[in-house]
């Protein structure tokens, strides 16, 4: 049998959502493409051992022959820099395809300000035009220190990376978090939500109940999208720990606090052990 690295699903035939395969990283995050009339805008390039470009490439030489096209410009973003999301980088940047110039922005802060625009960071939002297609961008630090969520207005869909999908949100800055997590309630206020997509799944379809960190094969996953009702539920759940950071389990969703004080030590070897075992899974053995 064979799987292929990545799963390419056509949310319709302007936005594709890839996912990496399990079978290639226990990860498996979430990736998304999208194709307006000038350009064509990529988050996220995956994690370790995605091999993401013949994938990117086929899709977007897909969309070019069915729109008559012999080449679009490729912008390439982050929703944050984590290895998980940021792997593919090189391989992208390595391409050299005339028909897909790569606008390659890297996922730290200065970059990022530069090619949005933005000035005053977090507090700034910017877009970008695709080309009938305009993308809104939010910074969200707390997962990371240049997190950022995208919205699209042609679909109403919020891309909210790592900080808020159905698993474990990993808090490394608690303040900053909530405060991002109040500036995108107040960013979607008035505006129609389709859904919120982020980058991993990590909850079972059980509520409340969450995979094992490091599990790879998931038969029975919690849907990707979570709808505002979500973010509110976030929101609530913040406040309500006044300042003090500790781990909850909501229905979809766990908030995670991470630092030494939050990690109990059974709990690590546990994580640890599992990690070993689902490694040994794994397509790839190369030594990391
Ligand atoms: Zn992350
Ligand atoms: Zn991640």
């Amino acid at each position: 049998m064979e799987i292929p690295e990545w799963q390419v699903h056509e949310y319709n035939p302007n936005l594709y959502l890839l996912r990496q395969s399990p079978c290639t990283d226990f990860e498996k995050p979430f990736i998304f493409l999208f194709f307006g009339k000038d350009k064509a805008l990529l988050m996220d390039t995956g994690s370790r051992n995605g091999n993401l470009a013949p994938t990117l490439r086929r899709t977007v030489k897909n969309w070019l022959a069915r729109n008559g096209r012999e080449s679009i410009p490729l912008i390439v973003v982050h929703s944050h820099p984590h290895d998980d999301h940021i792997a593919g980088d090189a391989e992208v940047q390595a391409m050299h395809d005339p028909a897909i110039p790569v606008e390659f922005v890297s996922a730290d802060l200065e970059p990022t300000k530069r090619f949005w625009g933005i000035e005053h960071w977090p507090t700034d939002i910017a877009h970008v035009d695709l080309g009938g297609r305009v993308i809104d961008m939010v910074p969200i630090p707390g997962h990371s220190a240049v997190s950022v969520a995208l919205y699209d207005r042609n679909t109403a869909l919020l891309l909210a990376g790592d900080s808020l999908y159905p698993g474990r949100l990993y808090v490394r800055d608690f303040a900053a978090f909530q405060t991002s997590t109040e500036r995108l309630v107040r960013f979607t206020e008035g505006k129609p939500v389709a859904h919120i997509l982020g980058n991993h799944i990590e909850q079972t379809s059980t509520p409340f109940l969450d995979y094992p960190v490091g599990t790879m094969y998931q038969p029975n996953e919690h849907e990707l999208a979570l709808s505002r009702g979500s973010l509110l539920e976030l929101e609530d759940a913040l406040l309500s720990m006044h300042g003090n950071a500790k781990r909850l389990a909501l229905r979809d969703f766990t908030v995670w606090p991470v630092g030494p004080d939050f990690m109990i030590p059974a709990e690590k070897k546990k994580f640890e052990q599992h990690q070993i075992e689902e490694k040994q899974k794994m397509w790839d053995h190369t030594p990391q």
